[in-house]
């Protein structure tokens, strides 16, 4: 079975890891949110397909769920002393990413190309795509103006006013090569539990997409990244009122309800069921908070077995 994931980062690389333990990685692609990306100390980062990869061969830093684990700092150290931004932590390990990326993107390879020779040399089966190779920054807007959402996150640790988020040149982007044709060909599309607004958002305003899950013959199956109202972590809450959306499980499906089939919610949403299924969707309740290996491959049983019960679809 084929099975497409559009995923964001951490969320989404939980659930991949779950995903690769009850089906073939190499029957997995991943569609990969590029928006995030931004340019520090000349580096071309890709935050999302950086997580995505690395947490698939497993070099992540489990607790934080970015970051490699293990790195050092003494790079980030120096370009501090000399005066260089350190809001963004960038280990070493992690630099050597962004440094190669810069070169291979500059020397005149996609980001695609650049994607796969990464995951290749770090021994992961499963397919990862950027959305797009077109740069299309998402910016958040506030009240001091627009800032790109790492800015946001991370530098300013979420403490703006959300007015608005953007999506820079996105109606001129191109889903990247193979995009298209992977969700076409799948037997089933999951949209993994990420930020719907900065996340799952920008990979379905890639023209093409959204149509794409509409017209491909595969069931397309969320799994709400809102729990009881809240977010594991990050802040999908902020951004999705700041959109006028419903922060909850209801909010998301309302958001996605005409490329969705079916949604995944939490048991303590059980309540949000009827509202759900009034949209049209099938909705299975159960758990849904990825902590440890058995959790993550249980969730992705979850998915796979409502396919193979419905196999018809
Ligand atoms: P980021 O770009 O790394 O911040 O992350 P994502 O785009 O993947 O989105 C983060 C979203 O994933 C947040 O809304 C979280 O609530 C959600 N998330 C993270 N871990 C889990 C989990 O274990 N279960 C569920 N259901 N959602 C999760």
């Amino acid at each position: 079975m084929d099975i497409v994931t559009l995923a964001g980062g951490v969320g989404a690389a939980r659930f991949l890891e779950g995903l690769v333990q009850v089906v073939p990685p190499a029957s997995i692609t991943a569609i990969v949110n590029t928006g995030d990306d931004f340019v520090l100390h000349d580096l071309h980062i890709s935050p999302d397909l950086d997580i995505v990869t690395c947490t698939l061969a497993g070099l992540i830093n489990p607790q934080q769920g970015w970051g490699l684990d293990g790195d050092s700092f003494a790079c980030l150290e120096w370009l501090g002393r000399l005066g260089g931004p350190t809001w963004f932590q960038l280990g070493d390990r992690d630099l050597a990413l962004h440094i190669r990326r810069t070169a291979l993107l500059r020397a005149g390879q996609t980001l695609s190309q650049v994607t796969r020779q990464f995951r290749q040399a770090l021994g992961v089966a499963v397919e990862i795509l950027p959305m797009s190779n077109d740069p299309v920054p998402t910016l958040i807007v506030t009240p001091a103006g627009d800032i790109h959402f790492e800015n946001y996150l991370v530098e300013r640790r979420c403490r703006d006013q959300v007015l608005g988020v953007r999506m820079v040149d996105v109606a001129a982007a191109r889903p990247a090569p193979g995009v298209l044709e992977a969700i076409y060909q799948a037997q089933l599309v999951v949209l993994a539990p990420s930020n719907p607004v900065v996340s799952i958002g920008p990979i379905l305003a890639v023209p093409g997409i959204r149509s794409a899950l509409l017209e491909t013959a595969a069931p397309v199956v969320g799994i709400s990244p809102i729990i009881g109202g809240a977010a594991v972590k990050g802040p999908a809450v902020a951004l999705m009122q700041a959109m006028g959306m419903e922060a909850s499980a209801l909010g998301v499906a309302q958001a996605f309800a005409d490329i969705l089939d079916v949604f995944l919610i939490d048991t303590v949403d059980a309540h949000l069921k009827p509202a759900i299924e009034a949209l049209g969707l099938t909705v299975v309740v159960t758990n849904t908070i990825m902590r440890g290996a058995v959790e993550k491959a249980d969730l992705a049983r979850a998915v796979v077995a409502w396919k193979i019960s419905n196999q018809s679809m």
